[in-house]
């Protein structure tokens, strides 16, 4: 069933009971999280709420800032169908080559200004050239000489070495997204496989950095899939998971979809938080075009967001989100 046309039903489960037993070390089962997605309107607050122990339970009220730098943009030769810089995509992005090193320092500094607590250095590529991973490494020498930040890198498929170059450097982190599920992601991409990504996470793991490794919401897939994403992420052991909700790029294959509504797009940050109950779980990509109105919801699974935009499209700006997290009662932090 496709999961725009999901039948909404009375699922019979208590969500603070089930949050219960998520704390007491009980893993939620595939049928408990198919029935968080399929839940009522009526369920939602309930839902929202029994997230929000677990969220508690593990980071409080905080919130992480990450920011992103989209540090080589628009030349990718993969042809994944939601990005706007994938080969093929008539989106109008930006196009530039690797920024040097003293422009990703620079904005390393911003973010630091901006209280984030991961600054986070994207190339749309397959993978990084030997020169543009010394660049990257270089920068993150000299950002953690520097100041106090957190660093994590995005780079596309690492091959043998690159892994231990990276951790070697400095990087916290390595984000690379499973973006689907295994069955799903030859509905999005023929230039890479999914089992190509998750040997990229296992080869971050190796070199004893941590992943970021999420997906998308709103591609076409089922609700089936989103749940084999979710238990698939807990499978790996990824220490970060961003949710990201497609905002259909114009130009894209996938540009014609609809969006996801934000009360779906809050029950899936729920089923992610249920599923992976102690992993930092990002409201990413999309939050603002997707949730709307909903969006300080988010803060209750979710205890991470990107701030100050995202790759090829703006946010609602640094201010407004420090605004709305204040005003929600939560605390960005950098512990
Ligand atoms: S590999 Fe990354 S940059 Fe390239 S098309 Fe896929 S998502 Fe876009």
């Amino acid at each position: 069933m496709n999961a725009t046309a999901t039948q909404r039903a009375d699922t019979g489960i208590d969500w603070a009971d089930l949050a219960a037993e998520v704390l007491r070390g009980v893993p939620v089962t595939p049928e408990q999280a198919m029935a968080i997605l399929r839940s009522g309107d009526d369920a939602l607050l309930g839902l929202l709420d029994a997230a929000f122990t677990i969220r508690r339970r593990h980071f409080g009220r905080t919130v992480h800032l990450h920011v992103l730098r989209n540090a080589k943009s628009g030349m990718c030769r993969e042809n994944c169908a939601f990005c706007s810089q994938a080969m093929g995509a008539y989106s109008g992005v930006d196009r530039y080559t690797l920024e040097t090193v003293e422009e990703l320092v620079e904005g390393a500094r911003k973010a630091h200004a901006m209280r984030a607590k991961r600054y986070c250095m994207v190339t749309a590529t397959r993978g990084p050239s030997a020169r543009e991973l010394e660049t990257v490494c270089e920068a993150v020498r000299r950002i953690k000489a520097e100041m106090d930040i957190e660093i994590c890198t995005s780079l596309g498929l690492l091959l043998p070495g690159q892994a231990e170059a990276l951790a070697e450097a400095g990087v916290d982190r390595f984000n690379h997204n499973l973006e689907t599920s295994e069955r799903y992601y030859p509905e999005i991409c023929q230039t890479h496989t999914w089992a190509d990504r998750v040997e990229t996470v296992k080869s971050v793991h190796e070199a004893g950095m941590d992943s970021c490794c999420g997906g998308i919401v709103g591609m076409g897939e089922t609700d089936e899939d989103r749940v084999a994403l979710a238990f698939a992420l807990r499978d790996l052991g990824v220490a970060s998971i961003p949710v990201n909700f497609l905002d259909p790029r114009p130009g894209t294959p996938l540009g014609h979809l609809p969006k996801t509504s934000p009360r779906d797009a809050l029950r899936c940050l729920c089923m992610f938080r249920f599923v992976n109950p102690t992993r930092e779980i990002r409201a990413a990509g999309g939050r603002e075009v997707v949730l709307r109105h909903l969006q300080p919801l988010a803060l209750y699974p979710a205890n991470s967001i990107f701030s100050e935009g995202y790759l090829t499209t703006g946010g609602q700006g640094h201010d407004r989100d420090l605004a709305m997290i204040e005003e929600a009662g939560f605390e960005v932090t950098r512990d």
